[in-house]
């Protein structure tokens, strides 16, 4: 195992230097890394790896930049990759389009992520800084205690699992909770809102720099500029998912998109467009019963998954990154409320949320028969 760079490695429990294992390598995984290497940790990140499994395209707010400055990584978001992302526009509540640019923000503009790049600049950043990355792992299972806990990883090449030691086990697997699962945690799922998401080619596009949402019958639109001609476009929904007989899923999503009132012209009527790659996702709101335990706790979306209109899901995961560093640094360092703290902190913050959420939802009456905004005003 490698010294962590310019600082001391701490986690020396019990005269053996255990690294911290981390099961996930998305930005909750990082973000944990990143910030216990600043506190002088050490640790190991366990990821599949390749294949990358496709992601939805994601829109930052402008305070991520807070939490990224205290990683020291604001820097990432500089990259061409990366679109600027100044407001939302939106057609929510009624039947007019209302810009809502972040002008009054003191942090300035949001972005929209190339999410495949973010996760290779976060992977370099937490190698940098004295991370072990193991790539073409899966963690099957944990057991032990705080100080002691031993960690199955599974390659996915399908030799037998290896056994890791760890002082601590953090549970960053995403949706998957594979640490949580093991450990017999159960989760509270607030609804099955499923996106369908596709990335486009479509000349002439006349989205401008905000993310377009516009609310419809059964569920909402999300589309955003990648740059060029392409465009991310999600439909929110939890009804008639079911292509018709015959029908394939980018059919589906086209009949779709002409019954919105505005989102279609902003496609430029669909001239030329082209479907690159169209597939669903899971985008239900959940919290894990419980997000912390004896050596181990969950972050980002292994401990809450938000609905996509929140857009916190990654704020989540970086913010939750730091928090659980400091959290793991005070439960090592003998402080026997600090796991209790973060689980009763992220469970408030999951609480807030899904008020926030619940009123945003109710913002839009004009579909207030329809079933799938009766779901959401529950
Ligand atoms: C359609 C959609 C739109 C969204 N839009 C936005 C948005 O606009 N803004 C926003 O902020 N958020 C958005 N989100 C949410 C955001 O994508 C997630 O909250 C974020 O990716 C969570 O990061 P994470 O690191 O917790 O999990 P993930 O990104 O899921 O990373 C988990 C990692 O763990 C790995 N893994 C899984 N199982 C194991 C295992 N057993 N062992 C080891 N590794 C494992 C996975 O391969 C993956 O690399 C959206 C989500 C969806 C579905």
């Amino acid at each position: 195992m490698e010294e962590s760079t310019g600082t001391q490695a701490r986690n020396v429990v019990k005269g053996a230097e255990l690294p911290v294992v981390i099961a996930g390598g998305g930005p909750a995984g990082a973000a944990t890394a990143i910030a216990l290497s600043g506190m002088g940790y050490k640790s190991v990140i366990v990821d599949p790896g390749t294949p990358v499994a496709v992601k939805a395209g994601e829109s930052l707010p402008p305070n991520i930049l807070h939490l990224l400055q205290q990683l020291d990584i604001q820097h990432l978001l500089q990259d061409a990759a990366h679109q600027i992302n100044l407001g939302n526009t939106v057609v929510w509540g009624s039947d007019e389009v209302l810009d809502r640019v972040f002008l009054a923000e003191p942090w300035g503009n949001g972005w929209h992520l190339n999410r495949l790049v973010f996760e290779q600049q976060l992977k370099s950043e937490a190698e940098r800084r004295g991370a072990v990355w193991m790539d073409g792992g899966i963690v099957t299972g944990v057991e032990g205690k705080q100080g002691a806990m031993r960690v199955s990883v599974r390659s996915d090449s399908g030799r037998a699992d290896q056994k890791l030691d760890a002082c601590f086990v953090v549970d960053a697997s995403g949706r998957h909770s594979s640490v949580l699962r093991s450990l017999g945690v159960s989760r509270h799922r607030l609804d099955d809102i499923t996106a369908v998401c596709a990335f486009v080619t479509a000349p002439g596009h006349r989205l401008q720099s905000t993310t377009f949402v516009e609310a419809v019958q059964d569920g909402w639109w999300y589309a955003a500029p990648l740059g060029g001609d392409r465009v991310v476009l999600n439909l929110m929904t939890d009804i008639g998912l079911r292509p018709k007989t015959g029908e394939g899923k980018s059919d589906m999503l086209l009949r779709r998109l002409k019954q919105t009132m505005y989102l279609h012209e902003r496609l430029g009527n669909f001239a030329g467009m082209g479907f690159e790659e169209v597939f669903a996702k899971p985008a239900g709101t959940s919290c894990a019963d419980r997000i912390s335990g004896d050596g181990w706790l969950a972050v980002g979306d292994a401990a809450c998954t938000y609905d996509p209109l929140s857009s916190y899901g990654i704020t989540s995961a970086i913010g939750g990154g730091i928090y659980a560093a400091y959290a793991i640094s005070d439960a090592l360092s003998g402080n026997s409320h600090a796991l209790d703290a973060y689980n009763h902190v992220q469970q408030q913050t999951f609480n807030n949320c899904v008020a926030m959420l619940a009123h945003q939802y109710r913002q839009e009456s004009r579909f207030s028969e329809k079933v799938f905004w009766q779901r959401r005003y529950l």
